[in-house]
């Protein structure tokens, strides 16, 4: 066998695989015929014969499982070959669901064939696939009881002040979605809140999330000497969705005539390679809704984001923040990321603040806001009323 790049040939007359043997790559057959070939009842018989275009070995790929068949050059062949690591990191990125569905569709069909050729037990599937399976089925089973459990008034949120670094004054609000489950307790927002994003789920509870955020934010002006804003996370599949867009019309456009003082969090990489995502920028600048640029600088940093979308705020992610007051790398990203905004003319929240020299530094860099623990946590709407009262 001989292979150049990512192509191999054959003779007429070679195996390529034999039944049994541990499988580590997939093919796609460019030139010559092929034949599957299972020992059926301890004989050898021809389960399919393949022609160019086809593709064969896949399996093993998927499930880590010895191969089902053997697979016999015909004539002279030339493959193309489909490495384990580009279809492992292809499934890997997958969503655990459709995981979980490739691994219950192989499981079937693994045991088809074994009762097929008459063996009646088949080791699949593996021990790493068991716990893949447990934890897809884990997923769809915290999935829909997320589902039940917004329906049941399970869902709350929290809120996080946002302070102006240079008054030391509140300024506003990160609004922050808590699941006090009936079943589990409280679910962390870290497992939740990608699984509602993930699903269309996160559209209604996204609506929810801004009609109790209004309510929330009138009700704490009465309490609260000077205009404070709400900063709300708004998931890719939100922006993306002509629905939710609607309900900002209905809930924000229509409600505040002037200064809105309701911002949207989205990620830099739900930006990436989206029209629906431009349209959606372009629909908040039309009705002047701010837009914070959150956790810039953990994905693609790509500036040409920047270059192109007219945001209000950059948030700098807590990473860049938890080791700023020892580590010099950080000091200068913070420093450049603030100037940056400025230039362009956003102003800069720095998040995860957890202690008075890490306030310092951003003071001194001239960041204009910034949240976190040393402030204070994400606290319930009655905390929160205290909190303007002193
Ligand atoms: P995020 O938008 O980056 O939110 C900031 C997270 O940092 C919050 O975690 C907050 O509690 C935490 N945090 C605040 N101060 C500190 C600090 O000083 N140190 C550290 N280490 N962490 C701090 P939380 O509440 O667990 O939320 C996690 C993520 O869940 C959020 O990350 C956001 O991506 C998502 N999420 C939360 N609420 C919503 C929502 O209403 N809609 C959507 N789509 N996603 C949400
Ligand atoms: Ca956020
Ligand atoms: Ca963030």
């Amino acid at each position: 066998m001989e292979i150049a790049s990512e192509k191999c040939q054959f003779r007429a007359g070679e195996y390529i695989f034999r039944e049994g043997d541990r499988g580590d790559v997939a093919y796609i057959l460019e030139e010559g015929v092929v034949e599957i070939i299972a020992n059926i009842d301890n004989s050898p018989t021809v389960l399919n014969t393949l022609t160019p275009g086809d593709i064969f070995g896949e399996l093993a790929l998927i499930d880590d499982s010895p191969r089902s068949a053997s697979a016999l050059a015909k004539t002279d062949v030339l493959l193309t070959v489909i490495s384990k690591a580009q279809v492992k990191a292809r499934i890997e990125q997958a969503h655990p669901i459709l995981q979980l569905l490739l691994t219950v569709i192989m499981k079937h069909f693994r045991s088809e064939t074994a009762k097929i050729r008459g063996n009646k037990s088949s080791d699949f599937p593996s021990k790493f696939y068991q716990e893949k399976l447990h934890n897809s089925i884990e997923l769809i089973r915290l999935e829909s009881e997320l589902y039940q459990g917004f329906k049941n008034n399970e869902l709350l949120l929290f809120y996080q002040p946002i302070i102006e670094l240079k008054t030391q004054i509140i300024a506003g609000f990160e609004v922050l979605l808590r699941w006090l489950s009936s079943k589990r307790g409280y679910v962390s927002p870290e497992i939740f809140a990608p699984l509602a994003e993930a699903s269309p789920l996160i559209i209604s509870i996204g609506e929810w999330v801004l009609e109790e955020s209004i309510k929330a934010l009138l009700l704490l002006k009465e309490h609260s000497k000077r205009d404070i804003f709400f900063s709300i996370n708004v998931a890719e599949k939100q922006i993306k969705s002509v629905k939710f867009i609607e309900i900002i019309k209905e809930k924000i456009v229509g409600k505040f005539n002037r200064e809105i003082p309701i911002k949207l969090e989205i990620l830099e990489r739900s930006l990436f390679e989206g029209s629906e995502a431009i349209s959606f920028i372009e629909f908040c600048r039309k009705y002047s809704i701010p837009l914070v640029l959150d956790d810039f600088g953990t994905g693609y940093a790509n500036l040409s984001y920047l270059k192109k979308f007219q945001f209000d705020t950059v948030k700098i992610d807590k990473c860049f923040i938890e080791n700023l007051e020892t580590n010099n790398k950080d000091q200068i990203i913070c420093k450049s990321l603030i100037e940056l905004s400025h230039g362009l003319g956003m102003t800069t929240v720095a998040e995860g603040i957890e202690n008075q020299k890490q306030l310092e530094v951003l003071k001194n860099l001239g960041c204009d806001y910034g949240q976190g623990y040393f402030f204070s946590p994400p606290l319930p709407q009655d905390q929160v009323i205290k909190l303007l009262q002193q």
